[in-house]
């Protein structure tokens, strides 16, 4: 059958009982849930407070009592941030075709944060409640030879350590931030090392693949999991290059690793099919109303890891960064109140993932985002 005609239903993926994120197992639901309430009341007292945009603040009460009910009871409004998303500025050794941070241009910058200062961003995070920092990286973390020493540091304020890696090749930082403590997400996208190198376009030597008992998979993978093996989950990106190789990967990972799996957007290779991936309704908050992404030269970014419309908080800090950017800033209220016809954010979520197909486009399913466990 012809890959433009294979519909992958949601439950042909999920029908298994899944493992949780590794941001799931540390930071649990409920606590997200009341960091989200925390700094919607918060808003409200800027609001209230005269802190706002006038624009904003005329939509903010309806949108925040449809979205986060509750958040009228809290007593002592206050930014918190259990996860920050934080990229530390080093180049890559791959250029996948999906990347956001344009690794394959990418310059150091005399913008960039120099390590006490990515030290001092998780400091004011754990100020704010912070349990958990997730390096995304501008590049390949394995690069930052610092890495063991940011996890032990991030440790010291109460926070533990996620970490993106391509594993491409074994690096010290890795190996040292895995024995310190750090939990790693894997890139592993394909069930050979050819179409994993044809999507990720190693510099110079590709990838060495090996086979065990998670079928096909990078060497390093294998090795960092017989190392830590309650630390290393995979990071399942897919297209409509790998979407078999992407489905095998997930239902057989289901039982043995956590599973953090995510779409590309916009780097589909044949323009007759669009990937989307399907995301149940979980009333769960948007992460924009809980966590916060912090750019490599100190930037917060509104609602995504994409620098676009970021601004710097190194002058004012990251508290009042936060204070201010959801009341004073559409982008960023946007990105908090989803407007969602139906009063809520998850069926925005869904309809975001089959809406506006073209003519003749066919639509291939990948049900990957589930989020619960029942
Ligand atoms: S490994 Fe990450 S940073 Fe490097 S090119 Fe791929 S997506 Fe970009």
């Amino acid at each position: 059958m012809p890959l433009s005609q294979v519909t992958l239903s949601p439950s042909a993926i999920c029908s298994s009982p899944r493992k949780l994120m590794f941001e799931e197992v540390l930071i649990p639901q409920e606590v997200r849930e009341a960091a989200a309430r925390a700094n919607v009341a918060n808003d409200a007292r800027q609001i209230r407070d005269g802190k706002a945009d006038p624009a904003l603040a005329g939509r903010f009460w309806p949108l925040a009592a449809k979205l986060y009910p509750g958040y009228e009871d809290v007593k002592e409004p206050e930014v918190q941030i259990p996860l920050l998303y934080q990229r530390l500025p080093v180049g890559c050794n791959v250029a996948c075709t999906g990347c956001y941070t344009s690794a394959d241009t990418w310059r150091a910058k005399e913008t960039h944060l120099n390590y006490p200062e990515t030290v001092d961003v998780v400091r004011q995070a754990a100020d704010l409640g912070c349990r958990v920092v997730k390096l995304i990286g501008d590049g390949e973390l394995g690069l930052v030879r610092k890495l063991p020493d940011f996890v032990h540091e991030a440790k010291k304020f109460g926070v533990d350590t996620i970490i993106c890696t391509n594993a491409l090749r074994d690096a010290p930082p890795m190996r040292g931030a895995l024995d310190a403590g750090a939990r790693l997400y894997i890139k592993h996208w394909a069930e050979s090392a050819e179409l994993m190198d044809s999507m990720t376009k190693p510099r110079g030597k590709g990838y060495e693949f090996e086979t065990g008992k998670l079928g096909p998979a990078p060497r390093l993978l294998y090795e960092y999991f017989e190392r830590a093996p309650d630390r290393v989950g995979v990071q399942v990106a897919f297209d409509d290059r790998n979407m078999r190789d992407a489905m095998n990967i997930i239902a057989r990972l289901r039982n043995t690793l956590p599973v953090y799996a995510e779409p590309f957007i916009e780097t589909q290779t044949d323009p007759a099919i669009r990937v989307v991936s399907t995301k149940s309704c979980v009333h769960e908050p948007p992460y924009t109303a809980w966590a916060t992404t912090v750019g490599s030269s100190g930037e917060l970014c509104p609602g995504s890891f994409v620098d676009n419309n970021a601004f710097s908080i190194r002058e004012s800090g990251l508290l009042e960064g936060l204070n201010t950017a959801f009341t004073q800033r559409a982008d960023f209220f946007n990105a908090r109140y989803v407007r969602s016809k139906e009063g809520c954010y998850c069926a925005t979520h869904e309809s975001n993932g089959t809406q506006e197909l073209l003519p003749g486009t066919q639509l291939v399913t990948l049900g990957v985002n589930e989020v619960r466990q029942q």
